[in-house]
């Protein structure tokens, strides 16, 4: 029968970005079960980690006491991923002195070295109104833009494409918008993996009839409900694409008064597809041109066609070159602005939408205002009352490379404050990050596990996880939701929105001038729940073309608002550019693509493709699902999946242990059999700690959204 809860709690999933409506419910000051609610996201029902994975805010070693390092412990990165008794390296102590060690240095490396000497990290985990604060800080107590978090490893690439030809970086329209659509085109993702719910609505628009076209190097189970399967070649993006369009520009298959009306740029991207034919790229790419051909037909002459896509597109160092292909079939054959339409990347984590729109950003501040733009820096200086730098500020991959630059170099990276993200873990190659941060002369991390990244860190802060604090996120659709505190944190850990005032008050470095936005005390929002609400008033003013018409009283009450979102009345927006594209000009501006080679091809030496990404059960870096029951009993260890042409070829079975090597690192992983694991390739996911598969990934960087290059680097395989 039912078990008898003390109280249920209304809040949003907290892994990925379908945006999951949840209830928890508790008993006896734990979470029990989960239940799907009516989202409009998700309509009750959820995947098995929103259902499962609860627990792991209950796991023993949540930390629940603030820690400092303990005098001459070094920082050795070679330990990381070993057990360890943490009482060897950390000592506890009180918040304030905790805040005090925290904060000292970092002021004291800001005052011997200028703003350049410090970073921060914030997360795509916490909420809107953390991120907004954490910005905040960085840029106005730090006194620099050097502020980012792992959008830059996911869909930075889509976004720089996305604001330069249609000039907002977020969805045209929803994920359920699939019921409308007459094709579904699913290009480098694997959403039954890794948007679970998102994906039961690509298979029920299936099952009534729509085509769902899945391209992507691996034939993942999407594969089982699509009309057709491009399993093209890892890297040959653009030639597919390229493909597609020279097709749809050669059959007369433009919607020529669409592009008249509505796009930029037009007849140069006309004349650079003349030498794509499909017949030319079917070898690039491995897909026959009478398909290709076939699939450029169905998308042009769809009522309605919608493009939905994941880092297999924009974790390349052409990412954006990639999404500018896909921008140009949308608009090319008008199929965006309306219902059914559009482009949709699917944002990872839950709040990866929401963390970007608040600023936590190097180049923009909120709601994607440039930091280098005169009217938006006068603007920001004036509401925060603050001196703001003008410059663009470093990117994760750029700050951690900083923090290992020479002593005499300005832009040297000294101290960082790490919100809830685990870069030694996320990161690129990663002996280099985690010798960059345990380089920094001073590093202060606030999480709720001893993570990776936090074994490496001199002041350790004990934070809240999701359920323990209310907050709003933003999901993959631009949905506003609201997460609502079930429980309160354990021991002596403290919310984040509570730790990032502290952070400033101690800092010290600012205080605002009157008649700021701040609070009139400077870092402390007045209201229950560390001034949440205020915090979101705040970040409302400073985010007016987006989600002005967005009170905190209608949050509460609807729990779901879709921004844009201009005034109270207004009920949300969720299919844009239907009149017009937000660009200077109001058109699409169509941008060509050529071919980029990937930066690390196989050789004699490193003969094989290594493909990252994630599955079903665990979540990105594992420090949530690793420590939940369920999840971690369904998928307990690292395995690497290979087509059993190769594992019989090498004389291997499933089950075997086997070390994958690249110039940069290797991991010791079972083999698994997949042939939907193209032939010379190794599909590894990233969330081991004991087989981290970013020790072989290779940090080359797409210039434009200066995304690593996370799906494409050579290895070679050996038994082990
Ligand atoms: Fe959570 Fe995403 Fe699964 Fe929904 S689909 S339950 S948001 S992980």
């Amino acid at each position: 029968g039912p078990q008898r809860v003390d109280r249920s709690v209304d809040s949003v999933c907290p892994f990925c970005g379908v945006g999951c409506l949840v209830t928890y419910h508790v008993r006896d000051e734990k979470i029990v079960s989960v239940e799907g609610r009516a989202g409009p996201a998700n309509a009750g029902r959820l995947c098995v980690k929103g259902r499962f994975g609860f627990d792991y805010v209950h796991h023993p070693e949540r930390l629940t006491q603030p820690l400092v390092r303990r005098a001459g412990v070094p920082k050795d990165p070679a330990l990381l991923g070993t057990p360890r008794d943490w009482r060897e390296v950390f000592e506890p102590v009180g918040w304030d002195e905790a805040l005090e060690r925290a904060t000292a240095p970092l002021r004291a490396l800001r005052a011997q070295h200028g703003p350049a000497a410090l970073a921060g990290f914030g997360s795509a985990k916490g909420s809107n109104e953390e991120a907004y604060l954490f910005q905040k800080l960085v840029r106005t107590v730090f006194g620099s833009n050097n502020v980012d978090h792992c959008t830059r490893l996911c869909h930075a690439s889509s976004v720089a494409a996305l604001l330069e030809g249609v000039g907002s970086g977020a969805v045209s329209n929803p994920v359920a918008d699939v019921a409308e659509a007459e094709l579904i085109l699913v290009i480098g993702s694997n959403p039954t993996a890794n948007h679970p719910v998102a994906a039961t609505w690509m298979k029920n628009a299936a099952r009534r009839g729509a085509r769902i076209v899945l391209a992507d190097p691996r034939v993942t189970d999407l594969a089982r409900h699509a009309w057709r399967v491009l399993p093209f070649k890892a890297d040959s993006d653009v030639a597919l694409l390229n493909a597609l369009l020279h097709t749809i520009v050669e059959e007369g298959l433009v919607n020529e008064a669409f592009v008249r009306e509505r796009a930029a740029n037009v007849e140069a991207l006309r004349a650079h597809v003349r030498d794509f034919s499909p017949e030319a790229m079917a070898p690039v790419c491995g897909i026959a041109a009478e398909t290709l051909r076939e699939v450029a037909r169905a998308y042009a002459t769809a009522r309605s066609a919608i493009i939905l896509w994941g880092m297999g597109v924009s974790q390349h160092v052409h990412g954006t070159d990639n999404v500018r292909c896909l921008i140009a079939l949308a608009t090319l054959t008008g199929q965006i602005g309306r219902p059914g339409t559009g482009l949709h990347p699917l944002r990872g984590q839950n709040n990866v939408q929401g963390a970007s729109d608040a600023g936590l950003i190097p180049m923009m501040f909120p709601n994607y205002q440039r930091v280098d733009r005169p009217e938006a820096h006068a603007w920001f200086e004036a509401f925060w009352g603050a001196q703001l730098d003008d410059k663009p500020g470093a990117t994760v991959v750029e700050i951690l490379n900083r923090a290992l630059a020479p002593t005499e170099d300005p832009q040297k990276v000294r101290g960082m404050y790490i919100m809830g993200e685990n870069p030694a873990m996320s990161d690129p190659d990663l002996h280099h990050a985690r010798a960059a941060l345990a380089a920094l002369d001073h590093l202060v991390v606030q999480d709720i596990f001893l993570t990776e990244t936090a074994w490496l860190a001199d002041v350790v802060l004990p934070a809240s996880a999701w359920p323990e604090k209310t907050g709003t996120v933003s999901n993959t659709d631009r949905m506003v939701q609201m997460g609502r505190r079930a429980l309160n944190p354990p021991g002596d850990a403290r919310p984040d929105l509570w730790i990032v005032q502290q952070m400033g008050q101690r800092l010290g470095l600012y205080a605002p001038k009157p008649g700021a936005a701040t609070g009139a005390t400077g870092w402390e929002y007045p209201g229950p729940e560390s001034g949440v609400a205020a915090v979101f008033d705040e970040m409302r003013t400073a985010m007016q073309a987006a989600i002005g018409g967005i009170t905190w009283e209608r949050l509460g009450a609807a729990s779901t608002v879709t921004y844009p979102c201009l005034t109270p009345e207004d009920p949300g927006q969720p299919v844009v550019f239907t009149e017009r594209f937000p660009t200077p000009s109001g058109r699409v501006q169509l941008v060509p693509a050529g071919l980029v080679p990937a930066a690390e091809r196989p050789d004699a030496e490193y003969p094989l493709v290594l493909i990252t990404g994630r599955q079903l059960e665990h979540w990105h870096t594992g420090s949530m699902t690793r420590r939940s029951q369920v999840l971690d009993a369904l998928e307990p260890e690292a395995t690497a999946s290979v087509h059993g042409d190769d594992l019989a070829a090498w004389g291997l079975a499933p089950g075997d242990w086997a070390e994958l090597r690249s110039r940069r690192g290797s991991v010791r992983v079972r083999l698994r059999r997949d042939d939907g694991t193209p032939r010379g390739s190794v599909f590894l996911p990233f969330a081991y700690a004991e087989a981290a598969a970013n020790l072989l990934t290779h940090a080359a960087l797409d210039p434009f959204g200066k995304i690593p290059e996370f799906k494409y680097c050579a290895v070679a395989l050996r038994p082990a």
